[in-house]
């Protein structure tokens, strides 16, 4: 009973062969069954039922929202009213959302359900799902791999068909990376396009809603649900918002550039490479335009995006103190110690080695030297990216560097587990959309993503582009691949 979209369920639900209902036990009986991949922090099974029953009745009624028979879960760190939430951290221990974000929000008045709350690396820092305080999340297709991060249970859940689909969100690579490592669609969206409101902060000026789904129809729609304007969210877009789903089919041919010095990185696998040069080779046969280009700042993209994101989140996670909610020393004596050993009691390592990189970038010696540059560096890559944008319809690239890598390969060192993000983090940077299409297997049978980027709110031609490459994918006769409709 695996659909890969909303449409065949509708389709089996008009002809009476499924039901709301019987589709949300399918997938309570298959996260039981993989409990072990450890996806879920909480499960809401009875509630998810009677919302089951709920629209089942409005579908009958012909009154269903446009999301009705999606079942969809959750990265924790989207507030849910009266549902906990902890951004995977011990220091929201027992914190219970007040309110509904304003996806969240969306996504239920359109009858979707929701099934759970899915774990991911503490504060959306990390790129394999392993800096969860509740554990490492398994990857479905291997087990003795990651499933990269932070949003690394949210691909697994849509991967192992635990629900249709999934929100996660993306700093700077977190729903495309493990798009990628499980072979499903994972789009960031342009910065501005959903609003943030209960969503908790990462990097405010980074920080965006993403979608997991296995496709693109899926996606499409999900975006138009929850994008744009928003009274409570001063930063989201006014700009207006197309009926995403209902253009996903033209025969344009593209104009498009591949990063080609993404192609001869030193950290790039052989395989990786072989399967974004076939695609290219593909994209070319087809009558497409597919041109080299060189991205002259590659270099400078991950250490601007981690001056830049650690010294937001110093800034963002002050806020967790003890006080008012959430964990607190048992220890401190007074206030100010009651302050630090929350914090060093209630964080995890790598929150702390950010909130002390973000500390020191923005101390007064070295403000300049540091944030001040990177502001610089910033815009020079937006101006950069933006140019090529003009020029071309998309740029391309691996979303990821290597395939899922193992459990604890990469644990001891940061700045190897940093490395994950060398594609994705320059779309996080410039603000721009992106995309990870899955597009082939390695020798090992581990998913390859292929990264499209285009022009800020230029959704509505990336996604009509990952449609089409995603379908090229599946008759490519060099490719395995399969699951991707
Ligand atoms: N892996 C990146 C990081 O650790 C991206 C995280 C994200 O997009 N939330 O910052």
């Amino acid at each position: 009973m695996r659909y890969d979209s909303l449409s065949e369920i509708r389709k089996d639900i008009e002809a009476g062969t499924t039901s709301c209902e019987k589709l949300v036990e399918h997938y309570l009986k298959n996260i039981r069954e993989k409990a072990h991949l450890n996806v879920f922090l909480e499960v809401y099974a009875e509630e998810a039922r009677e919302a089951a029953r709920r629209v089942d009745q409005r579908i009958a009624d012909g009154t269903a929202g446009k999301l009705a028979g999606m079942v969809v879960g959750l990265k924790d760190v989207l507030c849910h009213k009266d549902h906990g939430l902890q951004s995977s951290s011990r220091i929201l221990d027992g914190f219970v959302s007040q309110f509904n974000g304003t996806a969240v929000d969306r996504l239920l008045k359109e009858d979707a359900i929701v099934i759970g709350r899915q774990s991911c690396d503490e504060f959306a820092m990390g790129s394999s799902n392993e800096n969860s305080a509740f554990g490492a999340v398994l990857n479905a297709d291997d087990e003795s791999r990651v499933p990269g991060g932070s949003s690394g249970a949210s691909a697994v859940s849509v991967q192992a068909d635990m629900c249709l689909l999934s929100l996660g969100s993306d700093t700077g690579g977190s729903v495309r990376q493990p798009a990628a490592f499980c072979g499903v669609y994972g789009l960031k969206p342009t910065y501005s396009r959903i609003s943030r409101y209960g969503l908790v902060a990462y990097a405010s000026s980074f920080d965006t809603i993403g979608v997991f789904s296995r496709s693109i129809q899926d996606c499409a729609l999900m975006l138009e649900v929850i994008a744009g304007a928003d009274e409570q969210d001063s930063t989201v877009s006014r700009e207006g918002v197309p009926a995403y789903s209902r253009h996903l089919d033209n025969n344009r041919t593209y104009r498009i550039a591949y990063i080609a010095n993404t192609l001869d990185h030193d950290g790039l696998s052989e395989e990786v490479k072989d399967a974004t040069l076939r695609k290219i080779a593909l994209l070319k046969e087809q009558g497409h335009s597919v041109e080299p280009v060189e991205f002259s700042l590659l270099d400078y993209v991950l250490p601007t995006y981690y001056i830049l994101t650690t010294a937001e989140a110093s800034s963002n996670l002050s806020r967790y103190d003890g006080v008012k909610y959430g964990y607190r020393s048992e220890n401190g004596h007074d206030l100010e110690t009651m302050y630090k050993l929350t914090r060093s009691e209630g964080f995890g390592e790598e929150v702390k080695r950010r909130i002390m990189l973000g500390t020191f970038v923005l101390s007064a010696s070295y403000y300049d030297a540091y944030y001040t540059k990177a502001q610089k560096v910033r815009r020079l890559i937006c101006d950069e990216t933006a140019k090529l944008l003009e020029e071309y319809d998309f740029l391309i690239s691996p979303t990821t560097p290597t395939t899922a890598f193992g459990l604890g390969e990469h644990s001891d060192n940061p700045l190897e587990m940093y490395l994950a993000d060398l594609y994705t983090v320059q779309a996080s940077v410039s603000g721009i959309p992106a995309i990870s299409v899955p597009v082939g297997r390695d020798g090992d049978g581990l998913s390859i993503g292929l990264q499209v980027m285009a022009g800020s709110f230029k959704e509505q031609d990336l996604l009509a582009f990952a449609k089409y490459l995603g379908a090229v994918s599946v008759s490519d006769k060099t490719s395995n691949y399969t699951l991707c409709k």
